[in-house]
């Protein structure tokens, strides 16, 4: 989830920013000396070329996105990647759905205030169709984590299986309010017999502790990268071309949260980083990865980290 807590200046927002202000204290990001090592790659990979598909997009104040002052804006996006791989269709995240307004309408007026626009937002269904995709050709769903923004589209895929941490998905499903932390639970309710939680029980990899290789080839490894929510997670999406990307989702919502590294803005990171302290920690690690230039760093929301990452589009049809 992103905010625009500090360039909204409405009143209820920011009565609660100068409170978590007043109270918050902030990580600092560890520092690595031994760049870590990325695992040789598979022999038989396939190709991949990710795409993006764009939700909406809005001007955001960059401060929010990493932690410092007078830093200008950045373009913001809600988004959903897709992927065409030899054993199906998968997507990383499934962000807005058909039901945006309800979602917004049910919400509290102070959320509504805060993302209101979020409305005009267009339905992955309709992302999808524009990219020659039908919903029920999408194979399976790979979550960075559970916030609203990351999982209005799940009730469009009726066959898709949607591959999580089991921190997020045991969280989760135990969840009855509408609106917690900045998930919404009942985007989970046509999915929950759908649900492959993530083991993680393969080897540490690029510094990162462990990780899961989740179709069996080496061409998409998640790993643990814990804080923004309690199981958020990336993925390593590996390519026969050579190409390597990681997709952290919400780690960071900018380029420059991974660069240099900068935690998100101080009363951003207070609302919503479930566990400041983990997500510097996990900060630093991706880091790392970025300065050994081991792989692409893809963050959900700021387009001009999508390196080999365009647009989707219908593949060419060859006309006989
Ligand atoms: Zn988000």
């Amino acid at each position: 989830m992103r905010s625009r807590l500090v360039a909204s200046l409405r009143p209820v927002p920011v009565l609660l920013g100068a409170i978590a202000l007043l109270t918050a204290c902030m990580p600092t990001i560890p520092q690595r000396s031994l760049p870590p090592q990325p695992p040789p790659a598979p022999p038989d990979l396939p190709a991949l070329a990710p795409c993006a598909l764009v939700h909406q997009t809005s001007e955001e104040d960059l401060s929010n996105g990493a932690r410092g002052w007078f830093r200008g804006t950045w373009m913001s996006q809600y988004s959903t990647f897709l992927i065409r791989h030899p054993k199906g269709v998968y997507l990383i995240d499934a962000s807005m759905g058909s039901d945006t307004a309800g979602d917004l309408d049910k919400s509290p007026f102070w959320f509504r205030l805060q993302f209101g626009d979020a409305k005009s937002a267009k339905p992955l269904k309709v992302l999808l169709a524009e990219a020659g995709v039908k919903p029920e050709e999408v194979t399976a769903v790979l979550l960075t984590h559970t916030h609203w923004d990351h999982t209005g589209g799940l009730a469009e895929l009726p066959n898709a299986r949607v591959i999580m941490s089991a921190a997020d998905a045991d969280w989760i499903l135990k969840q009855q309010d509408f609106l917690i932390e900045g998930n919404m639970p009942r985007h989970f309710d046509t999915v929950k017999d759908r649900i492959d939680r993530l083991k993680f029980d393969g080897p540490p990899t690029d510094g990162f502790p462990a990780s899961q290789d989740v179709l069996g080839d080496g061409s998409i490894i998640a790993i643990p990268t814990p804080g923004h929510t309690r199981g958020s997670t990336s993925y390593f999406v590996r390519s026969s071309d050579g190409h390597r990307w990681l997709f952290i989702g919400d780690a960071a919502w900018v380029k420059e949260g991974f660069e240099e590294p900068a935690t998100k803005g101080r009363l951003a990171s207070t609302v919503v980083d479930q566990d400041k302290q983990q997500t510097a920690d996990t900060l630093a690690l991706l880091h790392e990865v970025y300065a050994a230039k081991n792989a692409t760093l893809v963050t959900a929301h700021d387009a001009r980290t999508w390196q080999d990452v365009p647009l989707c589009k219908a593949p060419a049809t060859v006309v006989k």
